[in-house]
């Protein structure tokens, strides 16, 4: 799975561990050009200083001139040359080859700011949501793949009939879950996912005695994705004219 970051490339695990609040205050507290100035030698005659407007040869690649340009009111420094960019805690894990937790330890020291007890909770949610989105997706892969079997000759016909072409089903990532009570959940199984896990992601329900059974059978089905392009839930369209049209999740 990539990293997932937040502007600024900071890694959203490690981030939402912290308290909220906490690293909007540490970069207030911290004057980016005290902590670059460690490492570069200004060209004075081209920085303006009243203005929080530095300019050095950049540390990040050689030169003789000054490309690198801190502004100390945005927090943020840029150079011409190499395109480096970020803030204090991205130039700190750079420079000294750190973490990013250990940069964030290293300027709250700076900073006269208590290193906040890591909220170990925080993480585990944000690692459980990362787990149900891979769950999430393991089901799209078998749903996808369920469309070329001969149980789906039906929905494939349903889908030619309206006009969707093979290249709309690859784009919509269309597939089919079978009119089976536990499909799904044996497939996944399979792949080594726990079925609380299935169960948490909403794919599959349980009855009254707790047996878990697919959420959706005998259904088209196609993911809905967020604005980062995961998959945060199903539609299922029956191709039953008499039943439901459609249910989601
Ligand atoms: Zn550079």
């Amino acid at each position: 799975m990539p990293d997932s970051t937040l502007a600024g490339g900071v890694p959203i695990l490690e981030a939402m561990s912290l308290p909220p609040g906490f690293l909007d205050e540490l970069r207030t507290r911290l004057t980016l050009s005290q902590i670059v100035g460690r490492k570069v030698t200004w060209d004075m005659r081209k920085s303006n200083m009243a203005k929080g407007d530095w300019w050095a040869p950049c540390p990040f690649h050689q030169e003789k001139s000054a490309s690198f340009h801190v502004d100390d009111r945005k927090g943020f420094y840029y150079c011409f040359g190499c395109h480096a960019k970020g803030d204090a805690l991205s130039f700190v894990k750079e420079t000294a080859n750190l973490s990013f937790m250990e940069a964030v330890e290293e300027l709250a020291r700076e900073a006269g700011m208590v290193m906040p007890a890591r909220d170990p909770k925080a993480a585990e949610r944000a690692d459980r949501r990362t787990q149900l989105s891979a769950v999430m997706e393991e089901a799209v892969k078998w749903f996808r793949l369920q469309l070329r079997t001969s149980a789906a000759a039906e929905a494939r016909a349903y889908l030619a009939k309206r006009g969707l072409s093979e290249a709309a089903q690859e784009r919509w990532e269309i597939g089919f879950a079978p009119d089976q009570r536990t499909a799904l959940l044996e497939a996944m199984k399979g792949k080594g996912i726990a079925p609380d896990l299935v169960i948490e992601a909403g794919l599959c329900a349980t009855t009254d005695d707790g047996a878990p059974y697919d959420r959706f059978r005998g259904r088209i089905i196609f993911p809905i994705r967020d604005g980062r392009g995961r998959a945060i839930s199903l539609g299922g369209r029956s191709m039953d004219p008499k039943g439901p049209k459609a249910i989601w999740m």
